[in-house]
């Protein structure tokens, strides 16, 4: 069983990447990510806003991911790939992009952080297709200021 506090009160289901915002809730990466392009930046249960360089740079929660995975490890890895099949098919990334630009003094860092993330993920994916496409979305970002 799955105790109620591991619950995404998003998704109502156990934590994927979890991450903690600055009001102290959790809430699954991809829920929260989600949200932030419907709503805006600030918190899903009490509305409080917080200040992130941008919706890619949050942190997953290391130890709550770690919990989670634990405690039923097969439904954590099957959330965690539909998650991330429904990310690429809804084109969220672009999406958020779209309505949060980067800055360009914070994207290459930024985007380290986002993509770093991403190949703890896939350590299967070949790292060249990776770079391939962090480069192309580089592009996409900085094509209005060249
Ligand atoms: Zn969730
Ligand atoms: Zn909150």
């Amino acid at each position: 069983m799955v105790s109620s506090e591991l619950k995404c009160s998003l998704c109502l289901q156990m934590f994927v990447k979890p991450v903690t915002l600055s009001c102290g809730h959790t809430f699954c990466k991809y829920c929260l990510l989600q949200f932030f392009l419907r709503r805006s930046l600030s918190c899903g249960l009490c509305s409080s806003e917080f200040v992130t360089k941008h919706p890619f740079d949050l942190k997953v929660n290391v130890v709550v991911n770690n919990v989670c995975r634990s405690l039923n490890t097969k439904m954590f890895l099957k959330a965690l790939k539909t998650q991330a099949k429904e990310m690429k098919a809804s084109n969220l990334e672009q999406k958020l992009l779209k309505k949060y630009p980067l800055h360009p003094d914070s994207c290459s860092e930024v985007y380290s952080t986002w993509y770093r993330e991403q190949i703890g993920d896939q350590s299967q994916m070949n790292r060249l297709q990776l770079l391939y496409a962090k480069f192309m979305q580089l592009i996409e970002i900085l094509r209005p200021y060249v």
